[in-house]
């Protein structure tokens, strides 16, 4: 997949994806771009049942996944039975409809 770049504050080392105009600590304005590495482990998840316009699924599951270095990301979770600390892979996939064109999110998937 398109790699998942992550910023690190310059000044206090608080790890922002995705990338803040502000260090949500500290307040400062430089980061250092590094990509998320390592599995992606599920720290929580949602079962949303109320979805936007574009979607057409009655039901989904949002995670949150952490990276080996630090990276935290939330995507779609494509798994019949979400648990916690499962191994997942991160994918750019068509997550909506937006004006007729698909927009592109984060999908995390079990296997490959
Ligand atoms: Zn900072």
């Amino acid at each position: 997949m398109k790699e998942l770049v992550a910023y690190r504050c310059k000044k206090c080392g608080l790890i922002m994806y995705p990338k803040h105009g502000r260090c949500l600590r500290c307040k400062a304005r430089e980061f250092e771009p590094f990509e998320a590495e390592g599995d992606a482990r599920l720290i929580t998840y949602t079962d949303n049942q109320t979805l936007p316009w574009g979607i057409d699924d009655r039901q989904r599951f949002l995670g949150i996944v952490e990276f080996a270095n630090g990276v935290k990301a939330m995507g779609w979770l494509k798994v019949a039975t979400p648990k916690l600390g499962m191994k997942l892979k991160p994918h750019w996939e068509p997550v909506r409809v937006m004006g007729g064109e698909d927009v592109y999110g984060l999908v995390l998937r079990q296997g490959k």
